[in-house]
């Protein structure tokens, strides 16, 4: 569904990808995880057209989409639910929802908004509220709510964790376990990488900017080295 190949991006004249190489498979789970800085969401950048791409390819569903604008491959059917959430703040549940509805990928809004409120009734309860009035993790599912609006058969998100009580980290992997159920292939970027490697099927490790693991997710969860280095072991 998606393939990476020889990724080098940065900013300006700063590069902080080497070479990035990966892929995702329909269906699969894939998590990346790394210390912080190490390149996880450049990369997630990069896939989605938002940061500066020096070389390399990046096909998705067999299409080169290097180059094209984020909007262009949002349409397509690769979402990107970014770190810290990006939630407009002053708008409404429902209108942050509506900001993220793409037309003409076959569903009408009604439709996949009802889809949104089904899997998270409390957007439901509170359509009318400020987001800025939601919680933390319930602005994590509206910012997943909202990624879902573009109708994605790929979805990214980064650190869908981050700040988030260990309670609440356990619904918002579920609902990810439910959207991959439901048949969405999924990039999933961690901290809390044993979470992550737990509900994932393949897993990339990056440093500075380059893979330097990859593999089945159980078999990173259970390398001695890598269990110390990312997991606190
Ligand atoms: P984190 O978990 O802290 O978000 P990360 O693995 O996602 O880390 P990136 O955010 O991709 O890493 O950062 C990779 C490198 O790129 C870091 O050295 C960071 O300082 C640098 N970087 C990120 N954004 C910019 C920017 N807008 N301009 C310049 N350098 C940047």
């Amino acid at each position: 569904m998606l393939k990476v190949a020889g990724l080098k991006a940065g900013y300006g004249r700063t590069q902080v990808l080497f070479g990035i190489d990966l892929e995702v498979r329909a269906g699969e789970i894939v998590t990346i995880i790394g210390a912080n800085g190490a390149g996880k969401t450049s990369t997630l950048r990069s896939i989605s057209g938002l940061t500066q791409i020096y070389s390399g390819e990046i096909e998705f569903k067999g299409r080169p989409i290097k180059g094209l604008p984020p909007e262009e491959i949002t349409r397509l059917g690769l979402a990107h639910c970014p770190e810290g959430r990006q939630i407009l703040q002053r708008l409404t549940v429902e209108e942050n929802l509506l900001a993220g509805y793409i037309p003409g990928r076959g569903r009408s809004f009604d439709e996949i908004r009802t889809q949104v409120y089904d899997m998270f009734p409390i957007l439901k309860e509170r359509r009318h509220s400020l987001a800025s009035r939601m919680s933390g993790g319930q602005q994590q599912m509206l910012a997943i709510g909202r990624s879902l609006m573009a109708t994605p058969e790929l979805l990214m998100l980064d650190e869908p964790s981050l700040g988030l009580a260990p309670k609440i980290i356990n619904q918002i992997f579920e609902i990810i376990i439910t959207l991959s159920t439901s048949g969405i292939s999924l990039v999933v970027v961690e901290q809390n990488a044993a979470v992550a490697l737990e509900i994932a099927d393949y897993a990339y490790v990056i440093d500075a900017g380059r893979c330097s693991v990859e593999g089945g997710a159980n078999n990173v969860l259970n390398d001695p080295d890598l269990k110390a280095a990312y997991l606190g072991a």
